[in-house]
Protein backbone atom coordinates (compact mmCIF):
# COMPACT_ATOMS: atom_id res chain seq x y z
CA UNK A 1 0.00 0.00 0.00
CA UNK A 2 1.35 2.72 -1.25
CA UNK A 3 0.89 5.96 1.63
CA UNK A 4 0.74 9.43 1.13
CA UNK A 5 -0.44 13.01 2.16
CA UNK A 6 -1.87 14.02 -0.99
CA UNK A 7 -3.11 11.54 -3.58
CA UNK A 8 -2.91 13.10 -6.69
CA UNK A 9 -4.74 11.69 -9.75
CA UNK A 10 -3.40 12.89 -13.06
CA UNK A 11 0.22 14.20 -14.13
CA UNK A 12 -0.43 16.92 -16.46
CA UNK A 13 0.57 20.65 -15.37
CA UNK A 14 -1.86 20.57 -12.79
CA UNK A 15 -1.23 17.65 -10.54
CA UNK A 16 2.83 18.29 -11.04
CA UNK A 17 2.27 21.67 -9.98
CA UNK A 18 1.10 20.32 -6.45
CA UNK A 19 3.84 18.89 -6.04
CA UNK A 20 5.41 21.96 -5.55
CA UNK A 21 2.48 24.06 -3.80
CA UNK A 22 2.33 20.83 -1.38
CA UNK A 23 5.98 20.16 -0.58
CA UNK A 24 6.24 24.22 -0.02
CA UNK A 25 4.02 22.84 3.45
CA UNK A 26 5.99 20.27 3.75
CA UNK A 27 3.46 17.91 2.39
CA UNK A 28 4.43 14.54 0.67
CA UNK A 29 2.66 13.76 -2.66
CA UNK A 30 1.65 10.78 -5.17
CA UNK A 31 0.69 10.59 -8.84
CA UNK A 32 -1.31 8.53 -10.44
CA UNK A 33 -1.30 8.58 -14.15
CA UNK A 34 -3.26 6.11 -17.00
CA UNK A 35 -0.37 7.45 -19.56
CA UNK A 36 3.05 6.46 -19.34
CA UNK A 37 4.95 9.62 -18.71
CA UNK A 38 3.93 12.58 -16.74
CA UNK A 39 2.78 15.99 -18.49
CA UNK A 40 -1.12 15.02 -19.71
CA UNK A 41 -1.90 16.99 -22.49
CA UNK A 42 0.84 19.39 -23.74
CA UNK A 43 2.96 15.81 -23.24
CA UNK A 44 -0.01 13.30 -24.55
CA UNK A 45 -1.17 15.61 -27.85
CA UNK A 46 1.08 18.92 -28.40
CA UNK A 47 4.50 18.53 -27.27
CA UNK A 48 5.78 20.54 -29.72
CA UNK A 49 3.51 23.01 -29.67
CA UNK A 50 4.40 26.31 -28.57
CA UNK A 51 2.34 28.04 -25.97
CA UNK A 52 1.87 31.55 -25.19
CA UNK A 53 -0.12 32.26 -22.25
CA UNK A 54 2.02 31.02 -19.70
CA UNK A 55 3.11 33.65 -17.22
CA UNK A 56 6.79 34.97 -17.41
CA UNK A 57 7.52 32.55 -20.28
CA UNK A 58 6.81 34.37 -23.72
CA UNK A 59 6.91 31.19 -25.76
CA UNK A 60 7.50 27.49 -24.41
CA UNK A 61 7.13 24.30 -26.10
CA UNK A 62 4.42 22.05 -23.95
CA UNK A 63 7.28 19.56 -23.54
CA UNK A 64 9.44 22.29 -22.32
CA UNK A 65 6.92 23.16 -19.50
CA UNK A 66 6.26 19.57 -18.15
CA UNK A 67 10.07 19.32 -17.95
CA UNK A 68 10.82 22.40 -16.13
CA UNK A 69 7.58 21.51 -14.23
CA UNK A 70 9.12 17.88 -13.59
CA UNK A 71 12.69 19.81 -12.61
CA UNK A 72 10.52 21.97 -10.24
CA UNK A 73 9.35 19.56 -8.25
CA UNK A 74 12.37 17.24 -8.17
CA UNK A 75 13.47 18.32 -4.92
CA UNK A 76 10.07 16.79 -3.19
CA UNK A 77 10.32 13.31 -4.20
CA UNK A 78 6.91 12.47 -5.26
CA UNK A 79 5.80 9.26 -6.02
CA UNK A 80 4.49 8.26 -9.74
CA UNK A 81 1.98 5.27 -10.50
CA UNK A 82 2.24 5.93 -14.07
CA UNK A 83 0.12 3.42 -16.72
CA UNK A 84 -2.34 2.81 -14.61
CA UNK A 85 -5.76 4.31 -14.46
CA UNK A 86 -7.50 5.10 -10.81
CA UNK A 87 -10.04 2.93 -10.78
CA UNK A 88 -11.98 2.98 -7.15
CA UNK A 89 -12.22 5.04 -4.74
CA UNK A 90 -13.26 3.88 -0.67
CA UNK A 91 -13.35 6.12 2.69
CA UNK A 92 -11.59 4.26 5.45
CA UNK A 93 -12.82 4.36 8.96
CA UNK A 94 -9.61 6.53 9.60
CA UNK A 95 -11.07 9.28 7.49
CA UNK A 96 -8.82 8.53 4.57
CA UNK A 97 -9.05 7.24 1.23
CA UNK A 98 -7.98 4.22 -0.18
CA UNK A 99 -7.65 4.36 -4.43
CA UNK A 100 -7.18 1.37 -6.02
CA UNK A 101 -6.01 1.37 -9.66
CA UNK A 102 -6.82 -0.78 -12.76
CA UNK A 103 -3.98 -2.82 -12.34
CA UNK A 104 -4.41 -3.53 -8.28
CA UNK A 105 -2.08 -0.74 -6.68
CA UNK A 106 -3.62 0.50 -3.51
CA UNK A 107 -2.83 4.01 -2.68
CA UNK A 108 -3.82 5.53 1.57
CA UNK A 109 -4.28 9.38 1.83
CA UNK A 110 -5.95 11.44 4.11
CA UNK A 111 -6.23 13.70 0.97
CA UNK A 112 -7.27 13.14 -2.69
CA UNK A 113 -6.78 15.91 -5.64
CA UNK A 114 -7.71 15.01 -8.48
CA UNK A 115 -6.20 16.74 -11.69
CA UNK A 116 -7.98 14.23 -14.03
CA UNK A 117 -8.16 17.15 -16.95
CA UNK A 118 -10.22 16.07 -19.75
CA UNK A 119 -10.33 12.24 -18.58
CA UNK A 120 -8.20 9.32 -18.69
CA UNK A 121 -7.05 8.55 -22.11
CA UNK A 122 -8.52 5.03 -23.13
CA UNK A 123 -6.95 3.63 -26.56
CA UNK A 124 -8.61 3.47 -29.51
CA UNK A 125 -9.14 -0.48 -29.86
CA UNK A 126 -9.98 -2.11 -33.14
CA UNK A 127 -12.82 -4.19 -33.59
CA UNK A 128 -11.47 -7.51 -33.42
CA UNK A 129 -13.74 -9.85 -31.50
CA UNK A 130 -11.61 -11.58 -28.86
CA UNK A 131 -9.43 -9.21 -28.89
CA UNK A 132 -9.94 -8.45 -25.01
CA UNK A 133 -8.53 -12.25 -24.37
CA UNK A 134 -5.68 -11.52 -24.88
CA UNK A 135 -5.02 -8.05 -23.00
CA UNK A 136 -1.91 -8.16 -21.15
CA UNK A 137 -1.43 -11.34 -22.61
CA UNK A 138 0.18 -10.38 -26.16
CA UNK A 139 -1.83 -7.56 -26.81
CA UNK A 140 -0.83 -4.28 -25.28
CA UNK A 141 -2.44 -0.46 -26.38
CA UNK A 142 0.59 1.57 -24.62
CA UNK A 143 4.05 0.20 -24.61
CA UNK A 144 5.28 0.74 -20.78
CA UNK A 145 8.73 -0.80 -21.02
CA UNK A 146 10.39 -1.38 -24.56
CA UNK A 147 12.68 -3.95 -22.92
CA UNK A 148 9.65 -6.61 -22.94
CA UNK A 149 9.64 -7.01 -26.42
CA UNK A 150 13.57 -7.66 -26.79
CA UNK A 151 14.23 -10.60 -28.65
CA UNK A 152 10.28 -11.11 -29.04
CA UNK A 153 7.93 -10.93 -32.41
CA UNK A 154 5.77 -7.98 -32.38
CA UNK A 155 3.02 -6.66 -34.99
CA UNK A 156 2.52 -3.14 -34.62
CA UNK A 157 -1.18 -1.57 -36.34
CA UNK A 158 -1.50 1.79 -36.91
CA UNK A 159 -0.41 4.88 -39.80
CA UNK A 160 0.33 7.86 -36.98
CA UNK A 161 3.35 8.79 -35.35
CA UNK A 162 3.08 6.14 -32.35
CA UNK A 163 2.88 3.30 -34.78
CA UNK A 164 5.90 4.86 -37.06
CA UNK A 165 7.99 5.61 -33.74
CA UNK A 166 7.56 2.56 -31.99
CA UNK A 167 8.36 0.27 -35.27
CA UNK A 168 11.29 2.27 -35.73
CA UNK A 169 12.16 1.98 -32.26
CA UNK A 170 11.57 -1.85 -31.64
CA UNK A 171 13.19 -2.82 -34.99
CA UNK A 172 16.48 -3.02 -33.14
CA UNK A 173 15.27 -4.20 -30.09
CA UNK A 174 12.79 -6.75 -30.98
CA UNK A 175 13.47 -10.06 -32.91
CA UNK A 176 10.74 -8.75 -35.97
CA UNK A 177 8.31 -5.87 -36.61
CA UNK A 178 5.39 -6.02 -38.26
CA UNK A 179 3.75 -2.94 -39.30
CA UNK A 180 0.41 -3.41 -40.65
CA UNK A 181 -1.73 -0.19 -41.65
CA UNK A 182 -4.86 -0.06 -44.05
CA UNK A 183 -3.63 2.51 -46.36
CA UNK A 184 -0.55 3.42 -48.38
CA UNK A 185 -0.15 6.42 -47.32
CA UNK A 186 0.91 7.06 -43.46
CA UNK A 187 -0.32 10.37 -41.23
CA UNK A 188 2.88 10.76 -39.63
CA UNK A 189 5.87 13.15 -39.29
CA UNK A 190 7.46 12.76 -43.17
CA UNK A 191 11.12 11.90 -42.04
CA UNK A 192 9.57 8.93 -39.77
CA UNK A 193 7.42 7.59 -42.70
CA UNK A 194 10.88 7.26 -44.76
CA UNK A 195 12.58 6.34 -41.76
CA UNK A 196 9.78 3.07 -42.07
CA UNK A 197 10.51 2.67 -45.65
CA UNK A 198 14.36 2.09 -45.35
CA UNK A 199 13.71 -0.03 -42.79
CA UNK A 200 11.45 -2.07 -44.55
CA UNK A 201 14.19 -2.17 -47.33
CA UNK A 202 16.47 -3.40 -44.96
CA UNK A 203 14.38 -6.18 -43.90
CA UNK A 204 14.21 -4.36 -40.58
CA UNK A 205 10.44 -3.67 -40.74
CA UNK A 206 8.07 -6.24 -42.40
CA UNK A 207 5.44 -3.72 -43.87
CA UNK A 208 2.07 -4.62 -44.64
CA UNK A 209 0.02 -1.62 -46.55
CA UNK A 210 -3.66 -1.85 -47.44
CA UNK A 211 -4.22 -4.57 -44.95
CA UNK A 212 -5.66 -4.94 -41.04
CA UNK A 213 -5.49 -6.90 -38.98
CA UNK A 214 -9.18 -9.58 -38.53
CA UNK A 215 -8.76 -12.13 -36.18
CA UNK A 216 -6.10 -12.86 -32.94
CA UNK A 217 -4.82 -16.58 -32.61
CA UNK A 218 -3.70 -18.31 -29.23
CA UNK A 219 -5.01 -20.31 -26.65
CA UNK A 220 -3.89 -18.40 -23.19
CA UNK A 221 -1.11 -15.88 -24.61
CA UNK A 222 -1.12 -14.94 -28.25
CA UNK A 223 0.69 -16.79 -31.13
CA UNK A 224 -0.64 -15.12 -34.06
CA UNK A 225 -2.46 -12.58 -35.81
CA UNK A 226 -4.89 -12.92 -39.06
CA UNK A 227 -4.21 -9.97 -41.92
CA UNK A 228 -6.62 -9.42 -44.56
CA UNK A 229 -5.10 -7.79 -47.25
CA UNK A 230 -6.81 -5.64 -49.85
CA UNK A 231 -5.79 -7.93 -52.76
CA UNK A 232 -3.56 -10.35 -51.81
CA UNK A 233 -6.08 -12.09 -49.03
CA UNK A 234 -5.66 -13.28 -46.18
CA UNK A 235 -1.74 -13.50 -44.33
CA UNK A 236 -1.15 -15.59 -41.53
CA UNK A 237 1.45 -14.08 -39.13
CA UNK A 238 3.08 -15.61 -36.37
CA UNK A 239 3.52 -13.31 -33.17
CA UNK A 240 4.04 -13.08 -29.58
CA UNK A 241 2.54 -9.44 -29.23
CA UNK A 242 0.17 -7.08 -31.06
CA UNK A 243 0.05 -3.89 -30.42
CA UNK A 244 -2.60 -1.27 -32.24
CA UNK A 245 -1.41 2.09 -31.92
CA UNK A 246 -4.59 3.95 -33.29
CA UNK A 247 -4.46 7.10 -30.77
CA UNK A 248 -5.87 7.67 -27.39
CA UNK A 249 -9.33 9.43 -26.77
CA UNK A 250 -10.29 10.90 -23.06
CA UNK A 251 -13.03 10.01 -20.89
CA UNK A 252 -13.99 10.83 -17.27
CA UNK A 253 -13.82 7.53 -16.82
CA UNK A 254 -14.39 5.56 -13.58
CA UNK A 255 -13.99 8.79 -11.62
CA UNK A 256 -17.55 9.65 -13.05
CA UNK A 257 -18.72 6.98 -10.83
CA UNK A 258 -17.52 8.14 -7.28
CA UNK A 259 -20.30 10.29 -5.85
CA UNK A 260 -19.34 13.22 -7.20
CA UNK A 261 -21.48 16.17 -8.41
CA UNK A 262 -20.67 16.06 -12.08
CA UNK A 263 -22.25 18.65 -14.33
CA UNK A 264 -21.44 18.63 -18.46
CA UNK A 265 -18.38 15.75 -17.92
CA UNK A 266 -16.90 17.69 -15.32
CA UNK A 267 -16.36 17.83 -11.25
CA UNK A 268 -18.42 20.66 -9.47
CA UNK A 269 -16.41 22.57 -6.86
CA UNK A 270 -16.47 25.34 -4.49
CA UNK A 271 -15.00 27.90 -6.56
CA UNK A 272 -15.21 30.66 -3.36
CA UNK A 273 -12.96 29.06 -1.47
CA UNK A 274 -10.45 25.79 -2.08
CA UNK A 275 -12.21 23.67 -5.00
CA UNK A 276 -13.21 21.14 -2.28
CA UNK A 277 -15.89 18.99 -3.98
CA UNK A 278 -19.32 18.03 -2.76
CA UNK A 279 -17.11 14.89 -0.90
CA UNK A 280 -14.79 16.46 2.17
CA UNK A 281 -11.00 15.50 1.19
CA UNK A 282 -11.93 14.99 -2.34
CA UNK A 283 -10.89 17.98 -4.36
CA UNK A 284 -10.93 18.15 -8.26
CA UNK A 285 -7.93 20.88 -9.51
CA UNK A 286 -7.48 22.03 -13.58
CA UNK A 287 -9.41 20.93 -16.69
CA UNK A 288 -11.24 18.46 -14.62
CA UNK A 289 -13.59 20.74 -12.49
CA UNK A 290 -16.41 23.26 -13.58
CA UNK A 291 -17.65 26.27 -11.74
CA UNK A 292 -18.89 29.83 -12.93
CA UNK A 293 -16.87 31.32 -15.08
CA UNK A 294 -14.11 28.59 -15.09
CA UNK A 295 -11.41 28.68 -18.41
CA UNK A 296 -9.79 25.39 -19.18
CA UNK A 297 -6.39 26.94 -18.99
CA UNK A 298 -2.80 25.73 -17.19
CA UNK A 299 -2.63 28.97 -15.55
CA UNK A 300 -6.16 28.21 -13.92
CA UNK A 301 -4.96 24.36 -12.47
CA UNK A 302 -1.88 26.36 -11.02
CA UNK A 303 -4.28 28.85 -9.33
CA UNK A 304 -6.35 26.29 -7.86
CA UNK A 305 -3.83 23.77 -6.90
CA UNK A 306 -2.46 26.57 -5.22
CA UNK A 307 -5.52 27.43 -3.29
CA UNK A 308 -6.38 23.88 -3.03
CA UNK A 309 -2.72 22.85 -1.32
CA UNK A 310 -3.45 25.40 1.92
CA UNK A 311 -7.05 23.61 2.01
CA UNK A 312 -5.40 20.35 2.40
CA UNK A 313 -3.00 21.50 4.83
CA UNK A 314 -5.88 22.56 7.21
CA UNK A 315 -7.49 19.36 6.81
CA UNK A 316 -3.92 17.18 7.64
CA UNK A 317 -3.12 19.36 10.18
CA UNK A 318 -6.22 20.62 11.97
CA UNK A 319 -4.42 22.13 15.13
CA UNK A 320 -1.67 23.98 12.77
CA UNK A 321 -1.72 27.41 11.89
CA UNK A 322 0.25 27.66 8.54
CA UNK A 323 1.65 31.03 7.93
CA UNK A 324 1.96 31.87 3.98
CA UNK A 325 5.78 33.42 2.89
CA UNK A 326 7.12 33.93 -0.14
CA UNK A 327 9.27 31.79 -1.58
CA UNK A 328 11.61 34.61 -1.89
CA UNK A 329 11.83 35.02 2.02
CA UNK A 330 11.83 31.73 3.03
CA UNK A 331 13.28 29.92 0.01
CA UNK A 332 12.55 25.98 -0.97
CA UNK A 333 13.48 23.20 1.13
CA UNK A 334 12.88 20.07 -0.67
CA UNK A 335 12.73 16.75 1.30
CA UNK A 336 15.74 15.40 -0.19
CA UNK A 337 17.69 18.28 2.02
CA UNK A 338 18.32 20.96 -0.87
CA UNK A 339 17.83 24.12 -0.58
CA UNK A 340 17.39 27.34 -2.36
CA UNK A 341 18.17 30.13 -0.09
CA UNK A 342 15.60 33.20 -0.10
CA UNK A 343 18.57 36.57 -0.72
CA UNK A 344 18.61 38.97 2.20
CA UNK A 345 18.64 42.24 -0.04
CA UNK A 346 17.66 45.98 1.00
CA UNK A 347 14.61 45.85 -0.99
CA UNK A 348 13.64 49.59 -2.61
CA UNK A 349 10.58 50.57 -1.97
CA UNK A 350 8.71 53.84 -3.30
CA UNK A 351 5.91 55.24 -1.32
C1 LIG B 1 -3.85 21.33 -28.84
C2 LIG B 1 -4.01 22.02 -27.50
C3 LIG B 1 -3.45 23.25 -27.31
C4 LIG B 1 -3.58 23.90 -26.07
N1 LIG B 1 -3.00 25.13 -25.91
C5 LIG B 1 -3.06 25.74 -24.69
C6 LIG B 1 -2.45 27.03 -24.48
O1 LIG B 1 -1.87 27.63 -25.39
N2 LIG B 1 -2.54 27.57 -23.22
C7 LIG B 1 -3.19 26.94 -22.18
O2 LIG B 1 -3.21 27.47 -21.07
N3 LIG B 1 -3.80 25.75 -22.38
C8 LIG B 1 -3.75 25.13 -23.59
N4 LIG B 1 -4.39 23.93 -23.78
C9 LIG B 1 -5.15 23.36 -22.66
C10 LIG B 1 -4.21 22.75 -21.62
O3 LIG B 1 -3.42 21.73 -22.23
C11 LIG B 1 -5.03 22.19 -20.47
O4 LIG B 1 -5.70 23.26 -19.84
C12 LIG B 1 -4.10 21.50 -19.46
O5 LIG B 1 -3.44 20.40 -20.04
C13 LIG B 1 -4.92 21.02 -18.26
O6 LIG B 1 -4.05 20.41 -17.38
P1 LIG B 1 -4.56 19.33 -16.34
O7 LIG B 1 -3.33 18.88 -15.60
O8 LIG B 1 -5.69 19.89 -15.57
O9 LIG B 1 -5.16 18.14 -17.22
P2 LIG B 1 -4.50 17.22 -18.36
O10 LIG B 1 -3.36 17.88 -19.01
O11 LIG B 1 -5.63 16.77 -19.20
O12 LIG B 1 -3.93 15.98 -17.54
C14 LIG B 1 -4.82 15.12 -16.88
C15 LIG B 1 -4.15 13.78 -16.66
O13 LIG B 1 -4.99 12.99 -15.82
C16 LIG B 1 -4.92 11.65 -16.22
N5 LIG B 1 -6.12 10.95 -15.73
C17 LIG B 1 -7.40 11.29 -15.87
N6 LIG B 1 -8.22 10.42 -15.24
C18 LIG B 1 -7.40 9.50 -14.67
C19 LIG B 1 -7.61 8.32 -13.90
N7 LIG B 1 -8.85 7.90 -13.55
N8 LIG B 1 -6.53 7.61 -13.51
C20 LIG B 1 -5.27 8.01 -13.84
N9 LIG B 1 -5.01 9.11 -14.58
C21 LIG B 1 -6.06 9.83 -14.98
C22 LIG B 1 -4.83 11.72 -17.74
O14 LIG B 1 -4.24 10.56 -18.27
C23 LIG B 1 -3.96 12.98 -17.94
O15 LIG B 1 -2.61 12.66 -18.10
C24 LIG B 1 -4.30 23.29 -25.01
C25 LIG B 1 -4.86 22.03 -25.21
C26 LIG B 1 -4.74 21.39 -26.44
C27 LIG B 1 -5.35 20.04 -26.63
Amino acid sequence: MIKTDILIIGAGPTGLFTVFEAGLLKLKTHLIDALPQPGGQCAEIYPKKPIYDIPGFPEVLAGDLVDNLMEQIKPFEPGFTLGERAETIEKLEDDTFLVTTNRGTKHNAPVVAIAGGLGSFEPRKPPIPNIADFEDKGVAYIIRDPEVYRDKKVVISGGGDSALDWSIFLADVASEVTLVHRRNEFRGALDSVEKVAELSKLGKINLVTEAEVKELRGEEYLTGVNIKHKTKGDIAIDTDYFIPLFGLSPKLGPIANWGLEIEKNAIKVDNSYDYQTNIPGIYAIGDVNTYRGKLKLILSGFHEATLMCQSAYQRIHPDKKYVMKYTTVGGVEGFDGSKKEAKKETVKAII
